[in-house]
C-alpha cells in the first residue's frame, strides 16, 4: 500500500470556492487535494474511509477561540482538544502570547494549526495604557518576532482612547501585522457605542472586529435596531474589515473584583447591571446563586460552566479570578448578523467562529447546520462562512477549499444530527467520531519568528499576511 495514499469515499462534497456541490470521492496524496473523482474510480492501493451519507466540507477554521491565553484558573490550551471535538482544523487564538502558544501546543496540541494575537494587557504585556508611539511600535514587532501573528485589542476589559486605539492599528497595519478589537475605547464601552467609534478610529486602515453579536446585546438601544446600525457600520467599512459572529448564548468574561468589591470590567458590569443585579462582589455572589452567573472551571477532565453553590465556592476561593459566564447573547441578533447580506449578495459579516476553545461553546458547526434546516443557510453559505471566507480573512491560500494542491484540511459532517463526525490536518485523521486522536500541531506565523519557531522545537509555517483579504488593495 502507498505511503499517504487515501480516499474518503462517496460524501457529499461542499466546496464554496470551486462552486462544487455533488457526491464524489475525495483523492488524497502526501497531506494534499490530488483530486475530486467520481466515485470508485480511484481505489487500488488506497486507504479508503466510507463517507456515505456524509457532508464533507474544507476543514472548518475558526476565526475566533481561545487557547493561549493568560488565564489562572484554567489551562486555555485545553482549548485544542475542545475545538478538534467539534471539528475544527485550524484556530485564530484572539489574545495570547507567543509563549503561550509555544507551550501550549507542546503540552495539549491536538493536531490543529493556530494563529496566535498578542493580548495587549496594560501593565502586563504592553507598557502602559498610555503607550508612546515608540511602545506601539516595539510591542507589535515583539509581538510578531515571538510567534504570534498581530495584536489583539480588548476594548471591553482594558480600552484605551479612541486616540491609542487609532495609532495601535495604523501602527500594526504599517508592520503588516493582524490587528484585532473587540470593541470599545475609554469614551465607550463594549457595545454598540464601541462599534460607532471605528469608522473614525480606522480611517483608512484594516482591522478584524470580533464578535460583532456581542455589540447587539439590547445595551444601548432595542437589539434589533443595534442590529440594524451594526450592519449599517460594517456595510460602509466593507473591503477595510474582518469580522465575525458566534452563535452561543452564553458569553465569556471575568468575576474579578477590586479591593473595595467592585467588579472591575465593563463587560461583567453590564451583565449584572442589565438583571438588575449591584455591579459588586456582593451583587456577584447573588447572580450566582440565582442561577444567573456561572463559573468556568475544570470538571471532569474538560471544561465546563459550573452553576449554584458549588461555582460560589469556586469563586469564593479563587478570590474573584474566575472566568465566568452570563447568558446575554440574543439568538436573534446572532440570525440577523449572520445571515444578512448586502446589496451584492455578499454577508456583510464575514465569519461564524465560536468565541470558545477553552471556553465550553464550540457549536459553529452545530448552529450553522441548524440554519441550513432552517433555511436561513445553503449548504454553500454553510461552508463560505466556517471554511472559505475564514480562509481568505488569514490568507490560508491552501486552505479553505478542495483544489489539486490544497491542504488536505476536512471536516466531515453528519447532516442528521448537525454533529462534526470526523476531520483530517493534512489528510491525517485528528477527530473520529467524537474521540480525539491527533496531537501536537502547527502554528502559523509570519517571517519575523521563523528564529523563534525553529528555537521552539514546534512544526510551524510562514504565512503571508498581505495574501490576507484585509490587507487586499493595502
Ligand atoms: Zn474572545
Amino acid at each position: 500500500m502507498e505511503e499517504n495514499h487515501l480516499v474518503l469515499r462517496g460524501g457529499r462534497i461542499i466546496d464554496p470556492a470551486n462552486n462544487f456541490d455533488e457526491v464524489a470521492d475525495i483523492v488524497i496524496r502526501c497531506g494534499k487535494i490530488q483530486h475530486i473523482s467520481e466515485i470508485g474510480v480511484e481505489s487500488s492501493g488506497a486507504n479508503t474511509i466510507n463517507l456515505k451519507g456524509k457532508w464533507v466540507i474544507p476543514g472548518q477554521i475558526d476565526t475566533h477561540a481561545h487557547v493561549a491565553g493568560i488565564s489562572r484558573t484554567v489551562d486555555p490550551s485545553l482549548g485544542y482538544g475542545m475545538l478538534a471535538k467539534a471539528g475544527t482544523t485550524t484556530v485564530v487564538d484572539m489574545g495570547g502570547t507567543g509563549k503561550n502558544l509555544i507551550d501550549g501546543i507542546k503540552r495539549n496540541g491536538a493536531g490543529l494549526n493556530v494563529a496566535g494575537q498578542f493580548a495587549l494587557i496594560p501593565g502586563l504585556t504592553i507598557p502602559s495604557d498610555n503607550p508612546s508611539k515608540g511602545e506601539i511600535a516595539s510591542t507589535v514587532s515583539d509581538a510578531l518576532r515571538q510567534g504570534c501573528i498581530g495584536v489583539k485589542m480588548l476594548g471591553g476589559y482594558h480600552p484605551f482612547s479612541p486616540e491609542t486605539t487609532s495609532e495601535i492599528v495604523r501602527e500594526s497595519n504599517s508592520q503588516g501585522a493582524y490587528v484585532a478589537f473587540h470593541v470599545g475605547s475609554k469614551d465607550s464601552g463594549s457595545h454598540l457605542g464601541g462599534l460607532r467609534e471605528i469608522p473614525e478610529i480606522l480611517g483608512e486602515g484594516r482591522l478584524h472586529i470580533c464578535h460583532v453579536n456581542s455589540y447587539c446585546r439590547g445595551v444601548v438601544k432595542d437589539s434589533g435596531d443595534e442590529c440594524k446600525e451594526a450592519i449599517a457600520i460594517l456595510s460602509s467599512l466593507k473591503g477595510q474589515i474582518n469580522s465575525e459572529v458566534y452563535h452561543a448564548v452564553a458569553n465569556g468574561t471575568n468575576g474579578a473584583c477590586d479591593k473595595d468589591g467592585n467588579v472591575i470590567a465593563n463587560v461583567p458590569r453590564n451583565c449584572l447591571v442589565a438583571r438588575g443585579f449591584e455591579p459588586t462582589i456582593d451583587g456577584m455572589r447573588q447572580a450566582i446563586m440565582d442561577g444567573y452567573a456561572s463559573v468556568i472551571s475544570v470538571k471532569g477532565g474538560g471544561i465546563s460552566y459550573i452553576k449554584g453553590k458549588e461555582a460560589l465556592d469556586i469563586y469564593n476561593k479563587s478570590k474573584t479570578m474566575v472566568g465566568m459566564s452570563f447568558p446575554v447573547n440574543l439568538p436573534g441578533s446572532a440570525f440577523n448578523l449572520t445571515t444578512e447580506k448586502d446589496s451584492v449578495g455578499d454577508f456583510v459579516v464575514d465569519a461564524v467562529s465560536t468565541d470558545g476553545g477553552s471556553h465550553p461553546r464550540n457549536v459553529a458547526i452545530q448552529t450553522s447546520m441548524a440554519l441550513v434546516r432552517f433555511g436561513a443557510f445553503t449548504p454553500m453559505d454553510m461552508a463560505s462562512k466556517l471554511s472559505w471566507t475564514p480562509s481568505r480573512m488569514m490568507g490560508l491560500l491552501n486552505k479553505g477549499h478542495f483544489s489539486q494542491g490544497a491542504d488536505a484540511d476536512i471536516t466531515v459532517i453528519d447532516p442528521h444530527s448537525g454533529e462534526p463526525v470526523m476531520s483530517f490536518v493534512d489528510g491525517d485523521p485528528i477527530m473520529i467520531n467524537g474521540e480525539v486522536i491527533g496531537k501536537g500541531g502547527r502554528i502559523l506565523v509570519t517571517a519575523a519568528a521563523e528564529r523563534t519557531m525553529s528555537d521552539s522545537g514546534v512544526k510551524y509555517q510562514v504565512i503571508d499576511l498581505a495574501e490576507s483579504k484585509l490587507y487586499q488593495n493595502y
